[in-house]
């Protein structure tokens, strides 16, 4: 079952060398979320094949600056126009429901369905949504305006049967359920099976930490500690550091601090100044301090696979 996520769009404020304003999809198990929205974000969907997208059914927005959010009112009437039905929820730092109505009310759009918006705090990490397979918890950032992160992490899923001991102990298919939850078998026989010999752990749940616009924020890393892949912005290296200073982003090497104290799995570089044509100059500052970085680009796919706990 995947744990996927596709960069949309990897460039900060202003579209170039190619390259959209930020916007992302993350796919867990079978759902698809949508983090943030650039201009654009509609074309690269269809550009990188991301079916289903009327499946989304939580949009999950950093902050209120253009770059992140042009790409929504489009893509609300679109689906639309496309006669979508189910209810679509959006979080988001305060301000956006005002925002998208005007926009939405001066184009006389009218919309096929409900619109949830959810207002985060940005001051303190909570848990802001959960289905069956994922919990998301909002990140605190720093950026001159509220702004949140966003941790995706996957629920523990339930211990897994072994196969061979279905037929071993001719267990029925109905029993499966309880005994992956944790209860033993009794044959036919009247010998009790242990849960533990029937089983095997399930694989470690993966998670995702989105972080962007952000100033070095390194109260994050409690936070974020260990998630298998970590995005944050690099805007810059650190030779134009005084830029990140002074409009609220981090340079390459801070957000390899981050990624490094932290000890995530994978460093994924973005939210690129236009000044960036060639990536390299971020990707080897980066890796001087982490290794297992990558300067994302549009259209790059990032898999985390399961990792077996250790018996
Ligand atoms: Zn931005
Ligand atoms: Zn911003």
């Amino acid at each position: 079952m995947p744990f996927r996520l596709t960069i949309l769009g990897c460039n900060s404020a202003v579209p170039a060398n190619g390259r959209h304003p930020t916007a992302q999809i993350l796919q867990v198990r079978k759902s698809l979320f949508l983090i943030d929205c650039g201009e654009g974000t509609q074309l690269r969907m269809s550009d990188f094949n991301i079916h289903g997208r009327e499946r989304i059914g939580q949009i999950f927005i950093s902050h209120l600056h253009g770059d992140h959010i042009f790409g929504l009112p489009g893509l609300l009437t679109s689906y639309s126009l496309n006669n979508r039905t189910n209810d679509l929820t959006i979080f988001s730092p305060p301000g956006l429901e005002e925002m998208i109505n005007a926009v939405l009310k001066a184009s006389g759009a009218h919309l096929s369905y409900a619109v949830n918006f959810v207002v985060v705090d940005t001051e303190k990490s909570t848990q802001i949504f959960e289905d069956k397979q994922v919990t998301v918890t909002t990140i605190p950032l720093k950026h001159g305006m509220p702004v949140t992160g966003y941790l995706f992490r996957e629920k523990k899923q339930p211990d897994n049967i072994i196969a061979e001991k279905i037929a071993e102990y001719d267990i029925p298919f109905q029993k499966i359920k309880a005994i992956k939850a944790g209860e033993n078998f009794v044959t036919a026989e009247g010998k009790t099976i242990t849960h533990e010999e029937l089983t095997e752990p399930a694989p470690e749940p993966r998670s995702y930490a989105f972080c962007t616009d952000t100033s070095y924020k390194p109260d994050i890393v409690p936070l974020i500690k260990n998630v298998d892949l970590l995005y944050h912005e690099t805007t810059f290296t650190t030779e134009e550091g005084v830029h990140a200073e002074k409009y609220g982003h981090s340079t390459a090497a801070q957000a390899a601090e981050i990624a490094k104290a932290a000890n995530v799995g994978k460093l994924i570089c973005g939210h690129y100044s236009a000044r960036y044509g060639d990536l390299s100059p971020i990707e080897k500052e980066a890796k001087s301090i982490f290794p297992n970085s990558k300067a994302a680009d549009e259209g790059d796919v990032f898999e985390v696979e399961f990792r077996r706990t250790k018996c």
